[in-house]
């Protein structure tokens, strides 16, 4: 457990703060497109998407006189349209079990998440499985347990070392003899030896659809928002050794740094399920471009 964090300030108040005693308005020049490109590298944006956001930003203004409270209000505006494009909730389909696979590097929020997204569930009238998949790290398992007794959710386990598929499809049996409505299955992160993990992962996706043709229905790739360009590695990487069909992005409370989530929507146009705000059991939250996009720039 931690203390509440607050979000701290974003990049635009160092500009503003700089801005305001001395002018209020001045000429959006390339100087001042280069200052503002320059504070969103520093919040983790990357290069070629900080160029381009400034650029959308700047279009049919350029030289004209403009306050920092205006550059703010635009780049927010910005930043909120390239976010609309891939904020959305986590699709669920009418077959139950829904299965959810959920993959990301050890560290990320994977245990956290599957925890705090089946209270979630719980609390909206579904009945939810949990399997930890994770066979090969004990801790894993128990932290599982841990989130598991936490949401009021059942926790599936194997022996330790025990193949992650065999319990996957015991769990999707079970889930399906029992009319669940979710089964949230967790993953091994070890990227260290991709080649074995991506192995581990289609043979738990070819598992599953011997009992079901159509799963898994989600998988979700789970980004540690503090690692900042990491996260934009991590999503090429998983790609590769999964199907990745979007992205909850956990530690936004931790970092001022959350430009990452826009380059990564510039990149890869995953969408955005959900964000970790912290790590109690009510600190996961819809992505909202809007509170987003102000709290980056604010
Ligand atoms: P896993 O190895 O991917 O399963 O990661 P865990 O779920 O064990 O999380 C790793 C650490 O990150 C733990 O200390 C969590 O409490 C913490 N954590 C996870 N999500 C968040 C979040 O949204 N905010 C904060 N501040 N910490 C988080």
């Amino acid at each position: 457990t931690s203390e509440p964090t607050e979000r701290r300030p974003g990049f635009l108040s160092r500009l503003l703060r700089r801005e305001t005693k001395t002018v209020t308005r001045r000429v959006l020049d390339d100087d001042m497109l280069e200052q503002i490109e320059e504070l969103l590298i520093a919040s983790d944006m990357g290069v070629d998407t900080a160029l381009r956001v400034t650029a959308n930003m700047a279009e049919g203004r350029f030289g004209s006189r403009v306050s920092t409270q205006e550059i703010k209000q635009l780049l927010a505006a910005e930043i909120a349209r390239v976010m609309d494009e891939v904020a959305r909730p986590m699709p669920l389909y009418p077959d139950t079990p829904q299965v959810v696979l959920v993959v990301g590097v050890n560290g990320s929020g994977k245990t956290t998440t599957i925890g705090k997204l089946a209270a979630q569930f719980k609390a909206a009238g579904k009945s939810v499985v949990i399997a930890a998949g994770d066979t090969f790290r004990a801790a894993a398992v128990e932290q599982l347990q841990v989130w598991g007794e936490r949401a009021g959710v059942p926790v599936l386990t194997a022996p330790e070392g025990s193949d992650p598929a065999s319990l996957a499809y015991d769990a999707l049996t079970k889930a399906h003899a029992e009319g669940a409505d979710l089964l949230m299955i967790d993953t091994a992160g070890r990227l260290q030896n991709r080649k074995d993990l991506m192995e581990e992962l289609a043979k738990i996706v070819r598992v599953l659809r011997k009992v079901d043709p159509t799963a898994p229905h989600n998988t979700l790739l789970v980004l540690d928002a503090t690692t900042g360009q990491n996260a934009l590695n991590q999503v090429e990487v998983f790609r590769q050794i999964a199907d990745v069909s979007g992205l909850v992005m956990t530690k936004l409370d931790g970092t001022a740094k959350g430009g990452v989530l826009v380059a990564l929507a510039d990149k890869f146009g995953l969408p955005i399920h959900a964000i970790g705000v912290g790590e109690q059991i009510d600190d996961l939250a819809p992505f909202d471009p809007q509170d987003f996009a102000a709290a980056l720039t604010g």
